[in-house]
């Protein structure tokens, strides 16, 4: 065998036995930062060393100090796992290493795009032909999308962004809901559009359409950018799109949707009622590797206009070799880029449309039952609607919600986040795993339910 078949064995049986590992290890890493330091050594080697060896040590060094990420019971953040055939796809991509730029390049890759773009259209139920790009993940996407109704709104101002610049042309207003996700500042501030103005929103972080009318109707004829959201990431309540989206397009503005997790509920019969109307916006923007589970790192930026996401991220050189259609590189900000489609086309191939919509209902079935169980604990309640996959908790005070979040974290069996939400501190559980299992959901149950005994 030769040295890089060897490596590649020893990595498939580390991945293998981790993944084995994931259901009966603690959820948290048991190592800090300085002991795995400590473990893969800080002398950079004087020379090479075999490559078996080399991911020997790190499968070894780094194994207490991973989390359960990947696991049924990691409920922090918005954290998705690896669904089998995406996770397989993703060592292929990195076998095959292809750069993903041009079309006329690698066909595959190319194809694998062409089709897993317009799979996500149909089970999201976003208008054909719209552009799809492959982001390093939602942050990325509503910063692509926002690009390119920044530089619409202007054009249909008279300014050419890509050729003029900001500096010196109109002010572009962005409107956003109180509660937006903290990723749509960021992308502004790339963007050189600044703070934007933040609209009402009601007691579960949906922006208020009477609040988003008289702001549009303050600004005149200013270029305008309104951003809305599928999914607060406390409550997991939408925007109502049907009403805002109309307002909005009367006022001729660009409407961005950030629908990171939530937009996926499109793709269930039993939640596509959430996001009513959505489609009618300009822009959205999701992640793959939240909702479908495909490894780190996958978003996704949807454009109505395709013209409008090339204006904004196409690109000219002459040693290129250039589609007249525009080529991958043309709906991203990037230029050379991981092949991301394949693993969400396999994703998408292995669970099919009903297996897509089973997975979204599963996850909210699962936040269901988080509610209920959490309901029965003496103190306890739950803060939110559980309309999706989000349930946030309190447990009669700030100081008695923290040390239940620092018992629960001691203790091992799940992995929760604290948070504040409408100014108290909350337990927040997000279901979006595809692996979690009613009995996760019952051994977390049972851990927070110890967490709680005084
Ligand atoms: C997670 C999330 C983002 C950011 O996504 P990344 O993939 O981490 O870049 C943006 N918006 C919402 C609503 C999210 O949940």
């Amino acid at each position: 065998m030769d040295a890089r078949q060897e490596a590649l064995r020893r990595a498939y049986e580390h991945a293998a036995a981790w993944l084995a590992s994931l259901d009966g290890r603690p959820v948290p890493a048991r190592a800090s930062v300085e002991e795995i330091v400590g473990a893969l050594g800080a002398e950079l080697p004087d020379g090479p060393s075999p490559p078996s060896d080399v991911v020997d040590l790190l499968a070894t060094a780094c194994e207490p100090g991973l989390t359960a990420f990947p696991g049924g019971r990691f409920y922090g953040f918005v954290i998705g796992g690896t669904e089998p055939a995406a996770l397989a796809a993703d060592w292929l991509v990195s076998a095959w290493d292809q750069n993903c730029v041009m079309r006329a390049v690698s066909p595959a890759y190319a194809a694998a795009e062409d089709i897993a773009g317009s799979w996500l259209l149909d089970l999201l139920d976003l208008p054909s032909g719209s552009a799809v790009g492959f982001t390093t993940g939602a942050m990325m996407a509503n910063f692509t999308c926002i690009a390119a109704g920044r530089d619409a709104v202007l054009r249909r101002a008279g300014r050419d962004v890509a050729r003029d610049g900001l500096a010196g042309g109109p002010a572009v207003r962005v409107l956003v809901g109180e509660d937006r996700h903290m990723t749509v500042d960021l992308a502004l501030r790339y963007l050189g559009l600044g703070r934007p103005e933040p609209v009402a929103a009601d007691d579960q972080g949906r922006i208020v359409p009477e609040a988003l009318r008289a702001a549009l109707a303050a600004g005149g004829r200013s270029p305008t950018i309104v951003v809305l959201q599928a999914g607060d990431i406390h409550s997991g309540a939408f925007d109502p799109f049907a009403e805002t989206i109309r307002t909005a397009r009367a006022a001729d503005a660009w409407v961005h949707v950030d629908g990171a997790f939530g937009l996926w509920a499109a793709a269930s019969p039993r939640y596509a009622h959430l996001t009513a109307g959505c489609p009618e916006a300009d822009s959205w923007a999701t992640d793959a590797h939240k909702t479908l589970n495909v490894p780190y790192d996958c978003g996704l930026a949807i454009v109505r206009a395709p013209s409008a996401l090339r204006a904004a991220m196409g690109k000219r050189g002459d040693y290129l070799i250039q589609h007249d259609e525009g080529d991958p590189t043309d709906k991203v900000p990037e230029l050379s880029r991981r092949g991301r489609a394949f693993t969400v086309w396999a994703a998408l191939r292995s669970l099919g449309r009903s297996g897509v919509a089973e997975l979204v209902e599963r996850l909210c079935r699962h936040a269901g039952a988080f509610a209920a169980g959490i309901a029965g604990i003496d103190g306890a309640r739950v803060v939110n609607d559980v309309v999706f996959t989000q349930v946030c908790a309190e447990f009669g005070s700030d100081e008695r919600t923290e040390r239940v979040l620092a018992r629960l974290l001691a203790d091992g069996t799940a992995w929760i986040s604290g948070s504040t939400w409408r100014g108290r501190r909350v337990m927040r559980i997000s279901v979006s795993n595809w692996s979690t299992t009613d009995e996760d959901v019952t051994r977390t149950l049972a851990a927070i339910r110890r967490a709680c005994a005084d």
